[in-house]
């Protein structure tokens, strides 16, 4: 298979030259950083004053961790390194009722993404011969305007019909001729469920190739898309505390994700030592951003779990490669592609005065796209007054989620105690996808 490089030199360089090109940029994170408020403390406590005190890159490892919760209290300005003024862009985390994780970009992150974005779409063997529509939604969320710029970087011309109204995205790709899509794989079945009953053929469409990702799937998923359309699909990882889309993609070879070694530092941990693992070893991917000045992240704790594949890959690259993501070590739930925390729901729950103390969340496939489910006690003065009322309760619930939490939840109102009550620690959800 003849391979086409964006930057052969950067792709294929030998890993004595990728550690070089790794510690520069690990001393410029670390000179942003220390204009931080949350890392001038943090890396003073650790004897790093200067970038000039990383000798080596295993001094990362002084470096303590840096979670979700950190970005939290850091809200909104703590891990802000460059002024204000030379901001050109936010992204925020989607979707949270209380503190939100913010990341800025000021023009030379957003230049350095939308190369690393453009480099991703060539992996996978597209070219500006390809015509991109990008189904990602655009906005806070990182998916739709990465792919937009990186599309356009390369020289694609970019549909940009963004995610929801299938009836439109099947006439654009009919009209437009889309060889590449990008969306979430629950998003591929779901449209394919309903090409016929809105009144297109397969025959319409000329999609070669699927970018998918935001939400973990299985190969047979991926299998099934394939072989349902006649496509490639390639898996594509990001999150939008690295930028978004742009961390790690298949190359044509479609066994694991290259991880651009040059722009992210990369370590897979064992998340209950925290030591770090050998390749091939499974573990938490940690990771460390080597090209963004506005929001410097160090050693960031993704809680995604995955492995290095070890060896080397066909395509000549020396960018090691990501196994599939198999899940999470927290408790964070992505439904079609929208990340929830199921604390969120209950926070949306326990402010409604009608709402009694037990709940249930329970996730299912309908169709191929996640449904969730929640179960909620209510008073019992509530529960005995009119079947209108409660309606228009479960109505409340829901509308206040779509608008805080962007999900769409069936609400079932149940009466005090009905609910199942855990002896020790409370289930409070049921995911009843596969992986
Ligand atoms: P994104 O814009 O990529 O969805 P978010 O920050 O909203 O970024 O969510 C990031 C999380 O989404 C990741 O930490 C991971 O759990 C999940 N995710 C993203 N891409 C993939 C993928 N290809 N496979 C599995 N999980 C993914
Ligand atoms: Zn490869």
């Amino acid at each position: 298979m003849e391979i086409k490089y964006r930057n052969k030199e950067i792709e294929t360089m030998s890993r004595e030259e990728l550690a070089k090109v790794q510690l520069a940029g690990l001393k410029e994170t670390v000179k942003y950083a220390l204009r931080t408020p949350f890392y001038k403390e943090r890396l003073r406590n650790v004897g790093i004053e200067s970038p000039e005190d990383l000798k080596t890159l295993a001094d990362i490892k002084k470096i303590p961790f840096t979670t979700k919760n950190d970005l939290r209290d850091g809200f909104p300005e703590g891990f802000l390194a460059v002024p204000k003024s030379e901001v050109v862009r936010l992204h925020a985390s989607s979707g949270t009722t209380g503190i939100p994780t913010v990341i800025y970009h000021n023009q030379h992150d957003i230049d350095r993404w939308t190369e690393l974005v453009a480099r991703a779409v060539s992996l996978i063997g597209a070219t500006n011969e390809d015509i991109l529509q990008n189904m990602m939604t655009y906005g806070l969320f990182t998916g739709g305007l990465a792919l937009h710029y990186g599309g356009e970087r390369l020289g694609m011309m970019v549909v940009p019909t963004s995610s929801g109204n299938t009836r439109r995205q099947f006439s654009f790709l009919r009209d437009f001729k889309a060889t590449v899509v990008h969306a979430t794989p629950s998003y591929m079945l779901h449209m394919y469920s309903k090409i016929e009953e809105e009144g297109f053929k397969l025959s319409d469409f000329h999609i070669k190739k699927v970018i998918a990702g935001a939400e973990p799937y299985s190969a047979d998923i991926a299998k099934k898309i394939e072989n349902l359309y006649g496509v490639d699909v390639y898996n594509n990882y990001g999150l939008s505390e690295m930028n978004g889309p742009g961390v790690a993609i298949e190359c044509v070879y479609k066994n694991g994700m290259h991880v651009s070694e040059d722009a992210f530092y990369l370590e897979i941990i064992d998340p209950e030592t925290d030591q770090e693992v050998e390749d091939g070893v499974p573990g938490e991917v940690v990771l460390s951003i080597l090209c963004r000045q506005a929001t410097p992240l160090l050693r960031y704790r993704t809680h995604d779990l995955s492995r290095v594949i070890p060896g080397q890959c066909e395509c000549g690259r020396t960018f090691r490669r990501l196994e599939r993501i198999k899940g999470r070590t927290d408790d964070m739930l992505i439904i079609n592609g929208v990340n929830v925390f199921p604390s969120q729901i209950e926070e949306i729950l326990m402010r409604m005065p009608e709402v009694g103390t037990n709940y249930l969340i329970v996730v299912d496939k309908n169709g191929a796209l996640d449904q969730v489910t929640v179960k909620t006690e209510i008073n019992s003065e509530v529960f005995s007054d009119d079947a209108r009322d409660l309606n228009a309760l479960k109505a409340r619930i829901r509308d206040r989620m779509k608008a805080t939490i962007f999900i769409s939840p069936n609400v079932e109102l149940h009466q005090s105690n009905s609910l199942p009550v855990a002896e020790g620690k409370a289930k409070r959800v049921i995911d009843n996808r596969k992986i």
